[in-house]
């Protein structure tokens, strides 16, 4: 059914507590926890409980879930005191999606240069 966890996906293991991660922040419908390369101080992934591919097709099935993640996103900010941060959603192999479960990176602590690479 579509949200349920898949058995291959890195993002769900980590939601079901099977593959470790620093975890900073957890609500009913999302998770968020420090990436393990990081780009930046702050680097954190939010990601929703349920398993979608990407942030549009997590929007589309589930768009509370989708505001929950862009808020959660906001309250890592806050927690790392970034008072600029900002968020990414890579969408498909070519903007360097790895990890085909919606997931914002907050990206903070540093300057960040616009346009992005
Ligand atoms: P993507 O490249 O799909 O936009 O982002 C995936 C992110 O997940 C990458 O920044 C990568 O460093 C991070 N990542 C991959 N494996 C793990 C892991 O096992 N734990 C954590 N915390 N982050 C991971
Ligand atoms: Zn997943």
């Amino acid at each position: 059914m579509a949200g349920e966890p898949q058995a291959d996906c890195l993002f769900c293991k980590i939601v079901a507590g099977e593959v470790p991660a620093t975890i900073i922040r957890e609500t009913e419908t999302t998770v968020a926890f420090r990436d393990i390369n990081p780009q930046a101080p702050t680097h954190v992934l939010v990601i929703p409980r349920v398993h979608y591919a990407n942030a549009a097709t997590l929007a589309i099935a589930e768009p509370g879930i989708t505001a929950d993640v862009l808020r959660e996103a906001g309250e890592v900010a806050a927690q790392d005191k970034a008072e600029s941060y900002r968020v990414v959603f890579n969408t498909g192999s070519g903007a360097g999606q790895t990890v085909f479960h919606a997931h914002a990176h907050v990206l903070a602590g540093r300057g960040l240069e616009w346009p992005p690479g």
